[in-house]
């Protein structure tokens, strides 16, 4: 399909080949019609190819995490729109869950500065369920990118670091939520330190 043909035939918007084609002629013609490269990023994230950086074997035709590594998928054709997408939802888990951690750090190291500090505010089992609630949200939603990923790396029966974060992440969580909601069942020696 030759330009010069099609752009006789069509009219200028009526066809992708007609853009095309008009394209083509509009530098000899000096018309002010957008080029065919303007045109690209409106489609490209739609109908692009994503693939993972790490395994460039993996080609999918929608975004997605990796199969293999389980990071996310990126598009063949980068465009600043997906870029920012990812980077925006992450930006903002990271920001609360920082702000939600440093209140429970404080919390937790305040005896080193003054030992009746916190004490005097709270009680330990006041405390401890304190420190649960705002740690809840930092792990099950700022770390739920990494579950999910973790979960993928299962079923798909390919391990990787999403695995270990997950495995780590929750049985450290899980294990805090026992410690502070049934601190009965643990041994004497490990309530009091
Ligand atoms: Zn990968």
């Amino acid at each position: 399909m030759e330009g010069s043909t099609i752009f006789a035939s069509a009219s200028p918007n009526s066809s992708p080949n007609g853009r095309v084609a008009l394209a083509k002629v509009s530098e000899a013609h000096d018309c002010p019609v957008p080029r065919a490269e303007d045109e690209k990023p409106a489609g490209a994230s739609e109908t692009g190819e994503y693939t993972c950086p790490m395994h460039p074997q993996i080609v999918r035709q929608a975004p997605g995490n990796c199969p293999i590594c389980g990071m996310a998928l990126e598009p063949r054709t980068p465009t600043a729109a997906e870029d920012s997408r990812d980077l925006v939802g992450m930006t903002r888990r990271f920001w609360v869950s920082a702000a939600l951690t440093a209140v429970v750090v404080l919390t937790g190291m305040a005896h080193l500065v003054s030992p009746k500090l916190m004490e005097e505010l709270l009680s330990p089992r006041a405390l401890s369920w304190t420190e649960l609630v705002l740690a809840s949200p930092v792990v099950l939603w700022g770390g739920w990118p990494f579950f999910e990923r973790g979960w993928q790396s299962l079923v798909n029966q390919n391990l990787n670091m999403f695995t270990l974060i997950g495995l780590g992440v929750g049985v450290a969580y899980v294990f805090s939520v026992i410690a502070a909601t049934v601190p009965q069942i643990f041994p004497a020696s490990f309530r009091g330190a």
